[in-house]
């Protein structure tokens, strides 16, 4: 058993209105069923999501949470215009997003943008994987998977790692449950998270730095396709979410 990863090289700096899909598909020839991995660093600067600090006015539940937190109220103000919901102030802003996806900052980017700017991640990172997916295939004339990715933190580990945040046409979990370990036994709560584990190894080509690679191909692993399939899949329940229930407490507490 093998899979391929294949960093798209030659990829411009990009920004708003770039056309994604042309520019993958002048630097790399796709075959039927790749996953086509993209960093929301770079859908996010062609769907023209840039913003200047300055031009943000702060209000009133941003400059509260600064008061606390001793933070840029225009920082927090741009955080909250993405989040519907606020886990954590401090250390750092813990939200979940308008999308649903749960990090921190709301994903809002300082780095690889130009001096002065901040990127806000893709809106809807589902909608904009499957408009990308969509275009990608009838430029290939291939059928395709697409993930739209971010670099997260872990609750519990130091370090980051490549996460899907939108995908289209990928079966994000793959369930075990119903099978058989190696001893006959039924798996019962196995469930593997297909979409974040291609976002982490695409993300070793990535990096986090000047590397220049926002788009990285896995060959080989064209099982996991799926036509109609959301992001949404990998949130937990909220009935169910006990580390979420936690931290609301917390904060009552405070
Ligand atoms: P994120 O994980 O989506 O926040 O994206 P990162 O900022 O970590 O960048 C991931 C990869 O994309 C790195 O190799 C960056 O150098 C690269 N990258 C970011 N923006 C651009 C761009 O506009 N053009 C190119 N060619 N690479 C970029
Ligand atoms: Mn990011
Ligand atoms: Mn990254």
């Amino acid at each position: 058993m093998k899979f391929e990863a294949i960093a798209v090289e030659n990829i411009p700096l990009i920004h708003y209105g770039d056309d994604l899909p042309s520019i993958i598909c002048e630097n790399i020839e796709l075959q039927d069923r790749d996953i086509v991995i993209i960093a929301s660093t770079v859908v996010a600067k062609a769907e023209g999501e840039t913003f200047r600090l300055e031009d943000i006015t702060p209000g009133e539940k941003a400059l509260e949470i600064a008061a606390r937190s001793g933070k840029d109220a225009r920082f927090i103000q741009a955080v909250l215009a993405r989040s519907r919901e606020v886990l954590v102030e401090m250390p750092f802003m813990l939200v979940t997003t308008l999308a649903g996806h749960t990090c921190v900052n709301a994903g809002v980017d300082e780095s690889n943008i130009e001096h002065g700017f901040l990127l806000y991640p893709p809106e809807n990172p589902d909608v904009s994987a499957s408009r990308l997916g969509k275009e990608l295939e009838r430029l290939s004339g291939k059928k395709l998977s697409v993930i739209v990715t971010d670099t997260n933190g872990r609750a519990f580990k130091i370090g980051q790692t490549g996460v899907a945040i939108g995908i289209y046409k990928i079966k994000p979990i793959k369930r075990w449950i119903g099978e058989k370990d190696l001893f006959g036994k039924n798996l019962e709560i196995t469930e593997e998270a297909i979409a974040d584990e291609l976002g982490g190894a695409a993300n070793l080509l990535m990096g986090e730095g000047a590397g220049g690679i926002p788009v990285v191909i896995i060959r080989g692993l064209d099982y996991y396709y799926e036509d109609c399939t959301s992001i949404k899949e990998t949130y937990r329940p909220e009935e169910q979410d006990i580390i979420k229930k936690g931290l609301r407490s917390l904060q009552k507490k405070s």
